[in-house]
């Protein structure tokens, strides 16, 4: 099949995008290099493909939204990954945030709840030849107890508490980054340093849509 347009009109906005969010401070150079890599307007709804550049959420499908690409930056430089590293994330939305950690060369296992968007994202995935590791309607407040331990769990939307399951599929030294609380709410980052101990960090507040239980 064939792939949708990049045109230099859309890398230049691109570079700008980039440039914005290096401004922000965004740093890690595996992260402005995806994010210079990837076409957001790919994950966007052809009516919204001239806004795809514009530091903002949109909606995607089932009242969901792509999120603000400085929430992807900083989230994906939050999970300190390596080249290979096991990265389990939840909530695949519009699969712009698993394109990212994808470039950054992780394997991905991800989980959408919702099964619209995720039949959607599905056959967005087919047409870029992007194959995550594993692409799951599930929950995602039960992680992927088969496929644990991970180097780092990404949950994309906001948790009123933390899910206990995802703090257990960590390896030790693993990374859980996850906005806890009711809009908006507080990035939160757990490290695991023991089999029974969490080094917990907080990084201000961040607007998403909720993370609900079970499948839709
Ligand atoms: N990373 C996505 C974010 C989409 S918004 C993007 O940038 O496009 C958050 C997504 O989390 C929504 O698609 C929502 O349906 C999904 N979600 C909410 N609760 C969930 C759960 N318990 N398990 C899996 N996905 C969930």
């Amino acid at each position: 099949m064939q792939l949708p347009q990049d045109s230099p009109k859309h890398q230049g906005q691109r570079m700008q995008l980039v440039n914005l969010l290096k401004e922000k401070g965004i740093s890690d150079p595996a992260v402005i290099d995806a994010l210079a890599f990837v076409p957001r307007h790919w994950f966007m709804d052809a009516g919204l493909a001239a806004h795809a550049y514009k530091n903002k959420a949109y909606p995607i499908a089932a009242e969901q939204t792509i999120s603000h690409p400085y929430t992807v930056a900083f989230q994906s430089e939050l999970i300190a990954i390596k080249p290979g590293d096991k990265v389990l994330e939840i909530g695949t939305g519009s699969g712009y945030q698993t394109a990212i950690l994808r470039a950054m060369n992780a394997q991905i296992f991800t989980i959408e709840r919702q099964r619209e968007l995720f039949k959607k994202t599905q056959r967005l995935f087919e047409q870029l030849g992007l194959r995550p590791k594993k692409y799951l309607l599930g929950d995602g407040y039960l992680g992927l107890p088969d496929d644990a331990p991970f180097d780092a769990i990404l949950v994309t939307a906001g948790a009123p508490f933390v899910p206990k399951a995802l703090l257990s599929q960590l390896k030790i030294g693993g990374r859980l980054v996850i906005p806890i609380g009711n809009d908006p709410q507080i990035m939160h980052r757990f490290t695991r340093t023991g089999e029974k101990t969490f080094d917990k960090e907080t990084f201000g507040e961040f607007r998403f849509v909720p993370m609900l239980k079970d499948k839709s």
